[in-house]
């Protein structure tokens, strides 16, 4: 039989007894009663008891409390009476009956006029409607949790999915389960299997924070074994806990802990941190609470591992790319297999041309160019292979900026594939370094090296290069050709070692000794004997430095001079045989031209008829011209055979200065010049040859008076500059062309050649002006204004040191004659030799000829003369045979002898002294000359 436990809350036994007896009356179950009088004692009754009854039967009107407010009292934690409630009243208002049902009661009747059989019926349906009320309540709450909990996993997957940072997901999640969860701490710690949690900032509502490094084993012995295990742990009430030892006790209740949940975090079985919720009283934790923690302890992780993993791989391609920068390499990460530009460096964008637009662009369409290159198909190679590739001096063709043309690029790079953590490729690592610029020179080099090759191959020259020990340490070919042995016979080798001769080793080696103490180049010629015979060489060293600017070689280049040699000789003698040929023709112009002046001498002293007076003048004019410009070719052909020597004294400008004018007058008075004199009245003195000198200034004088149009003006003017005198000629005649300045000066040179030629010369006087000057320490300008605009030549003389010697102030007059003097003359040229007869006797000498050195011989032994003239050109016996035989004869021993000549260099001059003769005259000789020479010789 059924039993049923009844609990009658009523203040009167007697309706205590009464419902009692109902009961029992009207019921099939066996019934126990349970029964108080008062609400407090049945409160205490119901909730008191060790079970719960079945039933409640309760009165309205309890003195000190209604119905609803003890229904109230024994609501359970879900708001319902803990067990099915029947209120019995004496009134039974409907108002009545609606609060009680509404406070919970099941049921409601009136106290009069129920019966057992009704009132059991109550109970039972109150029974069944609150099983019924209550499943549904139930129901209600698990709904409601289960509602609840969606709506917190929503809001908490919401509130996190965004969170990549980790630190902000775990304090996210800790809130928003602590205020789900109501606790008063929720807390992640990091744990490991000896039982360390390291715990960071927790969610917390009225403790205080815990964050720290805790030990397991101090909260308990078994604690860290059952977490490793996966068990969440679970205790309501750690300080009432019997089988807690009061140290444990005592370190939970130090972080203020009551009630705890934790949940385990393991991965791959190892634990790894736990999940802890802890609250400050003593907490039933719901099997749902349990499963809302170990889900979110899980959730929570696998999204800290996700940030975690995240943020690694950010730093990761932060790092990459920071690494990326700094590589002074190029670079590139291409991802996928459409090779998507995730990351590149600056090099790679200057390489490319492109910048950063590139990025999360495929690279076959960021950079078009290099699809019909070789790239694409390698990218897939690699993508495919899983194989690197790596290339050298690559050419990729890149257009360097958008529209831009192609240009040429050598690159030195690798693909490498990048994998995922699951072994599949990703993507491909672009490496590798522009090699253009070193490629080109390395071109440029080659080239460089090929066209050197080709030159030093090609030179007629043979090079060599010297180390500081004299050997080769290179030679081109040519070597071969000179000596007959090859280039790989001579590297490593000296000189000397290769045989060369002593003499030109020595040279050599003191000339690249020099070259490499010294750092100047330095040249030398030598011979060698040759596969060709011997040969000439000129060599010239020079320094080759290296970066520190030391010597680190010496360069030879030595050039066979052979050739050269020979037409420089071959030139010098047609040089001397011209400067000969020179002398020769102006030697012979003169002997005619002797008796033609001395004739002209004799004319002037005779009678003349008016024609002759009028034209003697001209014809002695014109033979001066002659004789100068004669003087001049032999001038021109002694200075370049070097035999002209300055006889230098002491001399004052003023006096040479005046001969030269009075040597030119006749050509400035002939064309009507006015010429101005301007020099100082102190002499400036000169060491200077006055013959020279004075050929200088009347050359200078003559060219103003030729080319100046007829009634010029001349200035001839000199001053004192400092340590020098400048002495000018001034003209205002034709004037010199600019160009032309800068050449007049040399030999054969001549600006207006279409000048009448009874007016020009050679074209020899400036160059003779100029080496004449030169010789004297000085020096020569000429300056014109242009054509027709004048000209000026300035010469530059160095002055004298000192002062001259008070001089003998005039010299001697010479125009006495002595009458009977023997002179005989003797000359192959029947004219010269007869004119000149006429010439001594017109003086008042007797005289007489002889036309060969046999004839002369013949004649002075009847003659006696006491003066010879003698020409030393004679056919047959010459002019020296002549007088070495008449100086040993004693009828002619002390006869006074005159060379007369057309040689009159110095050294012509020197041989005559040397052969015994007193004198030396060139032809033609001037008749005042002989004059003045007699009367020395012959003294009255
Ligand atoms: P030349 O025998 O022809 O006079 P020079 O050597 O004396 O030879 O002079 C060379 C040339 O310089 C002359 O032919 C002439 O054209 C030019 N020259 C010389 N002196 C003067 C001058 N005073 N005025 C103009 N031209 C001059």
């Amino acid at each position: 039989m059924q039993s049923w436990c009844v609990a009658i809350i009523d203040e009167s036994p007697d309706n205590r007894a009464d419902i009692r007896s109902m009961l029992l009356n009207g019921c099939d179950k066996r019934l126990t009663f349970l029964e108080a009088g008062t609400a407090e004692a049945g409160i205490q009754m119901v909730l008191g008891a060790t079970s719960l009854p079945d039933c409640i039967v309760l009165d309205y009107d309890l003195p000190e409390m209604e119905a609803p407010e003890l229904l109230a009292a024994l609501a359970g934690p879900d708001g319902m009476p803990v067990c099915p409630v029947v209120v019995v009243t004496g009134s039974a208002s409907p108002q009545e009956g609606r609060r009680v049902l509404r406070a919970g009661a099941q049921d409601y009747i009136g106290k009069d006029w129920t019966t057992g059989p009704a009132l059991v019926r109550a109970l039972e349906n109150a029974c069944e409607s609150w099983a019924m009320a209550r499943e549904l309540h139930q129901r209600k709450t698990a709904l409601q949790l289960l509602n609840d909990r969606e709506t917190f996993r929503s809001l908490f997957l919401d509130s996190t999915r965004e969170l990549g940072e980790e630190q902000a997901l775990k304090r996210v999640a800790a809130r928003l389960l602590g205020q789900y969860l109501k606790a008063n701490r929720v807390l992640y710690g990091e744990a490991d299997e000896t039982g360390t949690v390291v715990v960071g900032p927790s969610y917390v509502s009225g403790v205080q924070q815990m964050a720290g490094i805790y030990n397991l084993h101090d909260y308990g012995p078994t604690l860290l074994r059952r977490l490793m295990s996966g068990e969440s742990i679970v205790v309501s009430d750690v300080q009432t806990d019997s089988t807690r030892s009061d140290r444990e006790k005592s370190a939970y209740a130090k972080l203020e802990i009551v009630a705890y949940l934790i949940a385990p975090i393991l991965k791959n079985g190892q634990l790894v941190g736990v999940l802890a919720i802890h609250q400050t009283s003593p907490r039933d934790w719901s099997a749902d609470d349990i499963s809302i923690v170990r889900e979110i302890a899980q959730r929570t992780w696998a999204a800290v591992e996700h940030a975690r993993a995240e943020s690694s791989l950010l730093a990761k391609e932060l790092q990459l790319s920071q690494m990326m920068e700094i590589m002074p390499s190029f670079s590139a990460v291409l991802t996928g297999p459409d090779f998507v530009v995730q990351l590149a460096n600056q090099s790679f964008f200057d390489l490319v041309g492109r910048g950063s637009e590139i990025i999360g662009k495929p690279v076959l369409e960021a950079l078009d160019e290099i699809a019909d290159q070789p790239f694409p198909a390698l990218l897939e190679q690699v993508y495919r292979t899983g194989t690197a590739f790596e290339a050298k001096a690559m050419i990729a063709r890149l257009a360097r900026g958008p529209g831009k043309s192609l240009i040429d690029i050598f690159v030195d790079f690798s693909f490498l594939p990048l994998y995922e953590s699951d072994g599949r490729i990703s993507g491909i690592f672009v490496h590798g370094l522009d090699r253009t610029a070193e490629v080109s020179a390395n071109l440029a080099v080659a080239q460089g090296t090929r066209e050197l090759r080709s030159v030093t191959e090609n030179t007629p020259d043979l090079l060599a290069r010297y180390d500081r020990e004299f050997r080769h340490v290179f030679v081109n070919s040519i070597v071969e050709k000179i000596t007959g042995c090859p280039v790989s016979g001579i590297i490593g080798k000296t000189n000397r070692e290769l045989d060369m001769p002593r003499d030109v080793c020595d040279e050599l080696e003191k000339a690249i000794r020099h070259v490499f103490d010294h750092q100047q180049h330095r040249s030398l010629d030598f011979s060698l004997p040759t596969l060709q015979g011997p040969r000439h060489f000129s060599c010239r060293l020079v320094p080759e430095f290296n970066e520190l600017r030391q010597v680190a070689s010496v360069l030879s280049v030595t050039h066979d001079i052979t050739e050269r040699r020979a037409y420089e000789q071959q030139l010098l003698e047609q040089d001397l045989r011209k400067n000969e040929f020179l002398a020769t023709l102006a030697h012979e112009l003169r002997n005619p031209l002797a008796p033609i002046r001395t004739g002209l001498q004799l004319l002037k002293r005779s009678p003349q008829t008016d024609a002759a007076a009028h034209t003697l003048p001209v014809m002695e004019r014109q033979v001066g011209h002659l004789v100068r410009l004669i003087d001049d070719l032999l001038d021109i052909s002694r200075i370049s055979s070097g035999k002209i020597v300055l006889k230098c004294e002491r001399v004052a400008f003023q006096e040479v200065a005046v001969a030269a004018v009075e040597a030119s007058q006749p050509f400035i008075d002939a064309a009507g010049h006015a010429l101005e004199i301007v020099w100082p009245d102190q002499p400036l003195w000169l060491d200077a040859d006055p013959t020279r000198l004075m050929q200088i200034f009347s050359n200078l004088l003559t060219n103003a008076a030729k080319y100046s149009y007829p009634g010029g003006r001349i200035t001839f003017a000199a001053q004192r500059d400092g340590e020098h005198v400048l002495i000018s000629v001034q003209d205002t005649g034709m004037g010199i062309p600019a160009d032309m300045l800068g050449t007049v000066f040399d030999v054969f040179t001549q600006v207006n050649r279409t000048l009448d030629r009874s007016q020009g010369g050679l074209g020899i006087g400036l160059s003779l002006v100029r080496t004449l000057v030169q010789m004297h320490g000085g020096s020569v300008q000429a300056a014109s204004g242009g054509i027709d605009l004048g000209s000026e030549f300035t010469v530059i003389l160095p002055l004298a040191s000192a002062p001259a010697e008070p001089q003998s102030s005039v010299a001697p007059v010479l125009t006495t004659i002595i009458a009977s003097r023997r002179i005989l003359v003797v000359d192959d040229n029947v004219d010269a030799a007869e004119t000149m007869v006429m010439l001594l006797e017109l003086y008042g000498y007797d005289t007489c000829a002889a036309f060969s050195g046999e004839d002369c011989l013949e004649k002075v032994l009847w003659f006696h003369p006491d003066i010879v003239f003698l020409d030393i050109g004679l056919p047959g016996m010459n002019g020296h045979e002549v007088a070495q035989k008449l100086l040993a004869h004693p009828v002619t021993a002390a006869t006074k002898l005159i060379a007369l000549t057309g040689w009159g260099t110095e050294e012509d001059v020197r041989k005559s002294t040397r052969a015994g003769f007193h004198a030396h005259l060139t032809k033609p000789v001037d008749p005042e000359v002989v004059e003045a020479l007699l009367a020395t010789l012959l003294p009255a």
